[in-house]
């Protein structure tokens, strides 16, 4: 591979290989940008936000109606790609591609709504005969840091509404998962995007990153990834605008009226799929008492029928985590919680960088598998005696991305809605449950900003007021 600069495939300095997190086998050379090279990257970024910005937003819109058609050409290479560089399972990979798909059509689509609004300025003494209203700008250069866990749905959140808002890109994934940008890349090059519009550069967070996130050209950093690093670049960064989308260990409520058995099979997807390493990932369950010893048996006999084998195979549910030392991580927190008091029902093994499938009851919330993000195939089931119990439990965590309860009582799904400390209620649905248009983001140490691409064209413009004096006398 070569980094991607101001339109042209370049050599960087120094290159690295990149393996398959399934079996270690070579997949690609990855090249490993200096921080000259991210210079040159935001320099280009710099030059083409003129013409970006000047573009006319029906030409913004084919540019991302014509990725939606290369993408929907080429939709099993790219599903082949996310699959070899994240151990994504097939079947996972091609939905990420389909939802990826569905991003880009609704950013083509925003590209020809952006708008403001006109104001009553005669609403105030002294604003008669006055004519108020807002524009949105682009910001001019994004800088966009990606995570491994959807490098091609995470990517279109940020490349979408920043080219439909008529901004550039400094594109840094995560040095997991380079291909699948790459891949972008390439395709919108073919769709018509001017060069330099977006550029794409790989190498360590720590350099890549950081020299994007500390330079005063790049307006905005739009970051996907771990509370660790989100909350550096935010001290970084100065007066940059910065949106924040970052980790959880979102939890599920389940009351007493519910029918296990039409729910259980959507739970046991919701904690597994992709491992585990989804942001809003089920990873604590609060039952009703009523219905405890039930959903146990159901969900553990599901979780037992989930295929673990190789990314690649048609019949995978669950791979290899992302690397042996989060495997091992995830195991060791495990047995903290077993050490705790927790019972493990299922699961609790590696082989290498596979994580078997693990149910824990019971568990102390103060261990590390309910009170931090696990990021693996691990989930807790504990038992409580009312929605207003789990409510609190669900609550009490440093994080706050989604949570869902699923329950027939109006009431109590009302009080949750309103109670739970979020940025989105999932009534009757799993906390996992994401389309891409809609507001996506969270509260505490889960972020800032939100994400879905009209809330995200938001955050990548700048609002501007115009008021015209219509008095004769320009004095007035
Ligand atoms: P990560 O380790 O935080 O990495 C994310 C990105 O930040 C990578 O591109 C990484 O580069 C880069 N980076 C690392 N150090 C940096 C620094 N000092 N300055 C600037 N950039 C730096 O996260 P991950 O392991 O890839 O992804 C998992 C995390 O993402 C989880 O916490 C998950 O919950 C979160 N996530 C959140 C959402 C959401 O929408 N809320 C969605 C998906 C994932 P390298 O790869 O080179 O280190």
């Amino acid at each position: 591979m070569k980094l991607y600069i101001d339109g042209s495939w370049e050599e960087a300095h120094d290159s690295v290989q990149l393996a398959s997190p399934y079996d270690g086998r070579v997949i690609a050379e990855v090249p490993v940008a200096s921080e000259a090279e991210v210079e040159r990257a935001i320099d280009a970024a710099t030059r083409a936000r003129k013409a970006m910005a000047a573009m006319p937003a029906h030409a913004r819109g084919a540019v991302l109606d014509r990725l939606v058609q290369l993408l929907e050409e080429r939709k099993e290479e790219a599903a082949q790609l996310i699959s070899a560089e994240a151990a994504k399972p097939i079947r996972t990979a091609r939905e990420e591609v389909a939802r990826t798909i569905q991003t880009y059509r609704f950013a083509a689509q925003e590209a020809r709504q952006l708008h403001g609004e006109t104001l009553p300025m005669d609403a105030a003494p002294g604003g008669e005969n006055r004519i108020g209203y807002t524009v949105r700008e682009p910001l001019g250069v994004i800088g966009a840091i990606t995570p491994f866990n959807f490098p091609m749905n995470l990517v279109a959140h940020k490349v979408g509404p920043a080219i439909a808002s008529g901004n550039t890109i400094v594109l840094k994934p995560a040095s997991q998962t380079p291909l699948s940008a790459y891949f972008l890349a390439e395709l919108l090059a073919e769709a018509g995007l001017p060069a330099g519009a977006l550029n794409v550069v790989t190498g360590s967070g720590k350099v890549v990153g950081d020299r994007i996130v500390q330079d005063d050209r790049v307006k905005m950093i739009t970051f996907t990834g771990s509370p660790e690093v989100g909350i550096g670049i935010r001290n970084k960064s100065g007066l940059k605008k910065v949106t924040l989308e970052l980790g959880s260990n979102s939890a599920l409520i389940v009351d007493k009226d519910v029918s296990v058995e039409s729910i259980v099979n959507r739970c046991v997807k919701g904690a597994f799929a992709f491992q585990g390493q989804v942001c809003i990932s089920l990873q604590r369950i609060y039952v009703h008492e009523e219905v405890y010893e039930s959903f146990v048996e159901q969900f553990v006999k599901a979780t037992q029928a989930l295929q673990i084998g190789d990314p690649a195979n048609e019949a995978t549910d669950v791979s290899a985590v992302i690397s042996e030392g989060d495997a091992t991580r995830v195991v060791d927190w495990v047995r903290e919680a077993e050490q705790s008091g927790a019972t493990m029902t299922c699961g609790g093994n590696r082989d290498g960088s596979v994580v078997q499938p693990t149910v824990l009851l019971n568990v102390d919330p103060k261990t590390k598998v309910s009170c931090q993000e696990v990021f693996g195939p691990v989930v807790m089931i504990n038992r409580v005696s009312s929605i207003e119990e789990g409510i609190e439990h669900v609550n009490d965590s440093r994080f706050g991305l989604q949570a869902g309860i699923y329950t027939n009582d109006i009431h109590g799904a009302m009080d949750a809605a309103a109670k739970l400390e979020v940025g989105g209620v999932m009534i009757n649905d799993i906390p996992t449950f994401r389309v891409d248009h809609m507001p996506y983001g969270g509260v505490k140490e889960s972020g800032t900003g939100r994400e879905g691409i009209k809330y995200a064209l938001e955050e990548m413009t700048e609002l501007k007021l115009v008021v015209i004096n219509r008095n004769r006398e320009g004095g007035k």
